[in-house]
């Protein structure tokens, strides 16, 4: 293991393990050499010797749960969030000397500065920091990193599994801006296949005689690349609009009072979450009715209507019908009201571009109280879709 990894699990911090990293002082060298030593040979200051004499004394923080608590607070101090400083020291809330208590409860990410200011606490000194205020603050921390994790994951378009791609209004939009369909690592495979045309497009013409069965525009097969190369194509494609046209995360416009000021409709939004769907019937094809997956959160009712030929798969076809994490990408269509069962709800209705699952979730207990048996689900929502 790094020698600076080692360092962090004594609760040495950051910017001092990464120095005797490059001075060659693994942390038993620093053990064994005297203070004496420490100073005269590597140039050490006296207090930062016995300070971290004194921290590899303990017992080491678990590599994995060192790890869980760094990424889970970006590596960043949970009181300034990095402002005073990039380099951190992984704390012990109650103090190890007490509590010896190595567990992720225990610990918190704080900066030098900071770590000297909740140091002094009980020194009655102004500016100190309690021990329920670095409870609060790295829980509050904790939360803002994973919503920020999100949104960068969604604003890369980093998901698995697409279980969705619209291919006639992800070309749309990219020609609005791009001009034209920019080639990817997929373009040049499917030119040579004549699955796309010269300029980027499905190659239709070519696809219906050669596979005169077809049903949707994934169903051919040429070599085992044919079918998931021209999603992948296409969602490459869909990933060159994300960086030209800002989705913005559909839980900042739930609100009454940016929907009350807003016009949000033609708004481009992203989701991630627990939705509610119903499997269409097989087989798909190109006159299937549309299909809605949805959730509620009071006072909205969120709906995405789809048309179930651009599921990608079969698999995705019976992920729809199971209450399932998605990232959705889409564009408001229209906002209105819908009485479901007596219940007046304020209605988005959504396009989606591309959805599947996605590589970072947000934790939205109790933000949404989803139904515990979406069959009931199903049935309270029925009388309004039929
Ligand atoms: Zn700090
Ligand atoms: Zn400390």
């Amino acid at each position: 293991m790094a020698i600076t990894d080692t360092y962090l699990q004594y609760g040495v911090p950051s910017d001092k393990a990464e120095k005797y990293d490059m001075l060659g002082i693994p942390v038993t060298t620093f053990r064994n050499t005297s203070n004496k030593n420490l100073i005269d040979k590597y140039g050490l200051d006296k207090h930062e010797v016995a300070f971290v004499k004194n921290c590899i004394q303990r017992k080491p923080i678990d590599e994995l749960t060192i790890l869980r608590l760094l990424e889970k607070n970006n590596y960043t101090c949970c009181i300034c969030k990095g402002v005073k400083s990039d380099a951190y020291i992984i704390h012990h809330i109650e103090e190890y000397s007490v509590s010896q208590d190595n567990e992720y409860y225990n610990l918190a990410v704080l900066c030098p500065n900071d770590h000297d200011l909740v140091h002094r606490e009980g020194v009655r000194l102004t500016n100190t920091i309690s021990k329920e205020q670095l409870i609060k603050a790295k829980e509050k921390w904790e939360k803002q990193v994973q919503e920020l994790n999100v949104e960068r994951a969604s604003k890369n378009g980093e998901l698995y599994d697409i279980d969705f791609v619209n291919i006639p209004r992800i070309l749309e939009l990219c020609l609005e801006c791009y001009g034209k369909i920019p080639d990817n690592r997929y373009t040049n495979l499917l030119k040579g296949n004549q699955v796309i045309t010269d300029s980027g497009f499905i190659n239709d013409e070519f696809l219906n005689i050669k596979f005169p069965e077809r049903k949707s525009p994934f169903d051919f097969y040429l070599g085992l690349e044919g079918a998931v190369a021209l999603r992948a194509y296409i969602f490459e494609i869909f990933k060159d609009i994300l960086k030209q046209v800002d989705f913005v995360d559909l839980d900042s416009l739930l609100q009454k009072s940016v929907i009350k000021t807003n016009n949000i409709a033609g708004k481009f939004c992203y989701y991630v979450g627990g939705v509610y769907g119903k499997s269409p019937k097989f087989p798909v094809t190109a006159s299937s009715p549309l299909t809605h997956i949805y959730f509620r959160r009071k006072p909205f009712f969120v709906e995405w209507t789809l048309h179930p030929q651009y599921l990608t798969s079969s698999t995705a076809k019976l992920r729809l019908s199971k209450r399932t994490q998605y990232i959705i990408y889409g564009r408001i269509k229209g906002i209105g009201e819908k009485e479901i069962k007596g219940q007046k709800f304020i209605y988005l209705d959504i396009r989606p571009y591309v959805f599947g699952s996605p590589i970072e979730l947000k934790n939205r207990t109790p933000i949404i109280h989803y139904i515990k048996d979406p069959t009931n689900y199903d049935s309270y929502f029925e009388d309004d879709e039929n």
